[in-house]
């Protein structure tokens, strides 16, 4: 027997999983761009003046058995206690059926945010319903379809009421019972906008000065109030009633429209969402119908599609960033799809009778835990609560934590001299005898049977709520898995076919760097679980935080920021601290070129800095005379230049040093954003081309799925001078205040950037990098001829994505981009991104994950709508009744009447549409226009499925 050595290695090996082209596809793609290798691309692509002297170097990457080793490990470090802390985290029970089917799985978390509707119908569904039952909570008419936690999501709502409040006052009121770290956000996002806060007891509220009023509801020690008073005294002072609710105990609790509250925020993480030391989670936001278009966030909405059939879609896009930039009614972008999505389906799972009897649980053992301290003689406040008390302990409080941590107990320390307690679902009988034995008494859980007298009438929510059919199926399992399928199969995501979204990088989120995520030893952690609890959490934040340095060039990195656009906002709030630090509070200028993302200005704007937006030249880079020009202008007033490399544009930009230069010599600093990171981790560092602080898209370059519109992690990497700038937290100190909820932002996802590195190892991220590269250029070379590729670098080259123009279309053929982008529906292909950075384009971006096989069934597509283009400019088929403008075929156009002048087969199977696997939308093209006229953000009545059905 002859042993043969080949050059094979199998999937575990040389990074093969993320690698989408095969070493002999490769090969194929060097002919196809006239190079020799792999380096001879990267050499002609990225200039020699910024690429990274050192190759990254993590060591040997592990296979995955060794990753999930290390995993388990570094798992082991966290200990689970029974948490009793409250404070806006709590212990759920996510139903398995959900975990399995939604958020271990791809078909939910590889989907992209549902900008194009007819391949989104089913998470549009999904997040309908999240809509409806928030609205139907909180009794306010409309609710977005998530945002990032509640701390930002209060802060959101204090500037919404400014904008909107008739009211002059330029200050708000803050209950002094909201989470401290509610608290500590508000504060943090009303300095730059000089808006004063005003903490205080509720008693204290004077109405007249402010423009609104935040209540936490229950207090964050446990008390019920009624703010119905106090609502009606700030309408007649022209101000806004807001109100921070737990969406549980509004299922017993009279809901804050029925107090006559204006804006409704709060948690849904104890709807089924592990707390993962801190997130991720979706917060909601809901408000009167009057204040819908200056809400935050995104909002999901009824429309019809061509043939007239009921259609989702997202309304009133014309609030958000991409579009009104600096004006825009926040900065979001990425939120909490996924975990929307879940709550959601707790309570589909559930309905109403099911959460109320939740609560009730819940309230009854608060009820006889408070029984058995009273007759222990303890002083528990308040009177009334849902399912947190304090009781006053005196010197004793050392020695009942201390004592809960024998029992596995973790409470929370008010005060010096009070311990609070929350009870959740999952807190069992023998807990409460835990309780009890750790502040000294010794009382059997039988001893005691709740009477229901600390909730009186006048508390309770007299109206119905979640009463519409999609909240009453039927409760099997079976029913449940099959509509969670339903939903599933009508999306398309990253597990169908390539994504290829310029900017948003949508590579691939392997199995085992999931797999963590559900481990119990990390998601069930409190974020303010005491520090020897954690040891796991530290030792991995810590080790990804040196990592992410390693790779960008950084000093320290700070893992506060939920998503990108936060991660903005935490980097310019640093800046600005840095300068007034120094004394230089006068700097408020940030340039920011024409090109860059709409989050960037919108967080500029937020940071209460006047943006001054810079010129793009001819090719596309930033022009840098006009560059140079705006600095100048600006002299000691430049705060900050933001910009992106390589450029949004697809360009690595041989100017990029000098346009740092030029803002450094005015004083003022370099803000990269690192959206783009993808195309340079291992050849070049934002650290050493200038930038002082950067954003990485954790959810783009390091394997976060997308979730459908977030998770996401957008951490900061700064240079040393702004380390001691950087965010702080109410619970870990540092000097500054927080911009999110938790400490570390949603550290329950860093499991998938920390696993994904151990993977690759430095070569292989490099490779990644190289590769991601290789797949752009092979599209732009594919494409030319067909499509004019708009931008180029040295050598004719372009990164990691490539913007084609299909303006020329429109004059020559009457075809939009919305037409190829609805055209790859019926491919089988998600659309690239549209008409940005410049309007009608298309900005493709591959990544390396992808398969030449793949990119070259896009390109196919991509070719043969060029053809059908052609058709028409040569009037072979007319110009408003063709396969383009038709587009996307469904089931419904091949059965029925058919009067076109082009065949069934032409229109619903053009090139690259599989025979067998076909992917079907669930419906024709939306129309928008008519969705934001007759605007419908809750699921449609009953009566609207009944017409439907006859
Ligand atoms: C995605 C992106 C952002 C915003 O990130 P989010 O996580 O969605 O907030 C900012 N800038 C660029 C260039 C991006 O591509």
């Amino acid at each position: 027997m002859t042993f043969t050595p080949t050059d094979y290695l199998p999937y575990d090996f040389a990074n093969r999983r993320h690698i989408g082209p095969s070493p002999a596809e490769m090969d194929e793609m060097f002919a196809t761009l006239g190079v020799g290798s792999l380096d001879e691309l990267i050499d002609q692509t990225v200039p020699a003046s910024i690429r990274q002297e050192e190759p990254l170097d993590f060591g040997k990457p592990k296979s995955e058995r060794e990753l999930l080793w290390a995993m388990r490990q570094i798992a082991q470090k966290n200990t689970i206690f029974t948490t009793m802390i409250g404070q806006g985290y709590y212990g759920t029970v996510t139903p398995p059926a959900i975990q399995r089917n939604i958020l271990e799985n791809p078909a939910w978390y590889t989907a992209y945010t549902p900008y194009q509707p007819e391949i989104s119908q089913g998470r549009l569904e999904a997040l309908l319903n999240y809509q409806t039952m928030i609205s139907d909570l909180t009794g306010l008419e409309i609710a977005n379809a998530s945002l990032l936690d509640e701390a930002t999501a209060a802060a959101e709502a204090v500037t919404m009421a400014e904008r909107v409040a008739k009211s002059k006052s330029k200050a708000v009121f803050v209950d002094a019972n909201c989470h401290p770290q509610n608290i500590a956000v508000i504060r943090t996002r009303c300095a730059p906008l000089d808006i004063e806060v005003i903490v205080g007891e509720p008693e204290a509220l004077d109405p007249g000065a402010v423009f609104a009023a935040v209540f936490q509801y229950p207090g964050t020690y446990g008390h019920v109030r009624d703010f119905t008073d106090q609502i009606e005294a700030l309408h007649e002072a022209k101000a806004l009633g807001i109100v921070i609710a737990d969406p549980l105990a509004l299922t017993l609790l009279k809901e804050p429209g029925a107090m006559g509250a204006d804006i409704a925020v709060g948690s849904t993480q104890r709807f089924g969402v592990p707390m993962g030391y801190g997130g991720p989670h979706a917060a909601y936001m809901a408000c009167r119908d009057a204040y819908k278009r200056a809400m935050p966030g995104r909002l999901v909405g009824v429309s019809i599609d061509s043939r007239g059939n009921k259609a989702y879609r997202l309304s009133l896009q014309t609030r958000e960033q991409h579009i009104r930039r600096e004006k825009a009614t926040s900065n979001v972008c990425t939120a909490q799809a996924l975990l929307a999505v879940m709550a959601s389906f707790y309570g589909v799972f559930h309905g109403p009778e099911g959460l109320k009897a939740i609560a009730q649980r819940i309230h009854r053992k608060t009820e006889r835990l408070v029984m058995g301290l009273e007759a222990g003689g303890y002083t528990v406040e308040p009177e009334l609560f849902f399912d947190t008390v304090t009781v006053e302990v005196g010197a004793l409080q050392g020695v009942i934590m201390e004592a809960g941590r024998r029992e596995r107990i973790n409470f929370r320390r008010v005060g010096t001299t009070k311990i609070g307690i929350a009870v959740d679902e999952t807190i069992r009988p023998a807990v409460l005898e835990g309780v009890w034995r750790a502040f000294g008494l010794d009382y059997r859980a039988e001893d005691f049977a709740a009477g229901y007298t600390r909730l009186p009438v006048q508390y309770h929510r007299t109206s119905e709520f979640m009463t519409h059919p999609t909240f009453h199926h039927n409760r099997a399992e079976t029913e449940m898995m099959r509509y969670m399928r339903r939903l599933a199969d009508r999306d398309l995501a990253l597990d169908r076919a390539m994504i290829p979204l310029g900017s948003c990088t949508m590579k691939l989120n392997a199995a085992a760097e999931m797999m963590p995520v559900t481990w119990p030893d990390f998601s069930n952690i409190h974020p303010f679980a005491p520090a020897d609890q954690v040891r796991g959490y530290t030792e991995m934040i810590e080790d990804l935080s040196a990592k992410l340095c390693t790779i960008t060039g950084y000093d320290a990195m700070s893992m506060q920021p939920n998503s990108g656009a936060q991660g903005e906002y935490a980097g310019l709030l640093t800046i600005m601290a840095y300068h007034r630090a120094k004394g230089d509070e006068h700097r408020h200028v940030c340039l920011i070129p024409v090109s860059a993302h709409g989050t960037n200005p919108a967080s500029a704007q937020m940071c209460g800095m006047d943006v001054v937006v810079v010129k793009s030249a001819e090719n596309g880079d930033i022009d840098v005379e006009d560059f140079r020009a705006k600095a100048e202008a600006a002299g000691d007033n430049l705060a900050a230049a933001m910009i992106t490399y390589p450029s949004t544009h697809g360009v690595f930009e041989e100017t990029v040093r000098e346009v740092c230069e030029i803002t450094h010599a005015h004083g003022g600093q370099v803000y990269i954003d690192g959206a783009n990171l993808n195309a340079m981790v291992g050849l070049a560092r934002p650290g050493d081309v200038g930038g002082d602080v950067s954003h990485l898209n954790l959810h783009k370059t390091f394997c976060i799925p997308h979730g459908g519109g977030g998770p996401g992690m957008g951490p900061i990497g700064v240079k040393a001078h702004l380390a001691p700038h950087l965010p702080g937290h109410p619970e870990t100190g540092g000097e500054e205040g927080p911009v999110s909820a938790a400490p570390y932002g949603s550290p329950g996802i860093l499991v998938i950037p920390w696993a994904y590195i151990a993977l690759m190892g430095g070569e292989g991220l490099t490779q990644a990098t190289k590769v991601a590269i290789l797949n752009a250029n092979y599209i732009a070379r594919r494409l030319e001829g067909s499509f004019e590729v708009l931008y180029r670098g040295r050598n004719g080259r372009v990164a990691h994505e490539c913007i084609i123009d299909t303006r020329p279309y429109a004059e020559s053929a009457g075809v939009t981009v919305d037409d190829i982008a609805k055209r790859l529906i019926d491919n089988g292909f998600h659309a690239p991104t549209m008409s940005w950075p410049v309007a009608g384009t298309l900005m493709i971006e591959p990544t390396e994950s992808e398969t030449k096989a793949e990119l070259d069934r896009f390109c196919d597509a991509m070719l043969a709508i060029r053809e059908e283009i052609r058709a028409i400019e040569e009037g072979r088929i007319d110009r408003d009744n063709n396969p383009l403008k038709n587009a996307p075929h469904t089931v419904e156009d091949l059965i029925g009447d058919w009067d076109r002048p082009y065949s069934r087969e032409e229109g619903c199977y053009p090139a690259g549409a599989f025979r067998v696997d076909k992917y079907w939308p669930p419906v024709n093209r939306v129309d928008n226009v008519w969705g934001d006229r007759h605007l419908v953000c809750t699921c449609p009545p009953l009566e609207a499925y009944q017409e439907a059905a006859e």
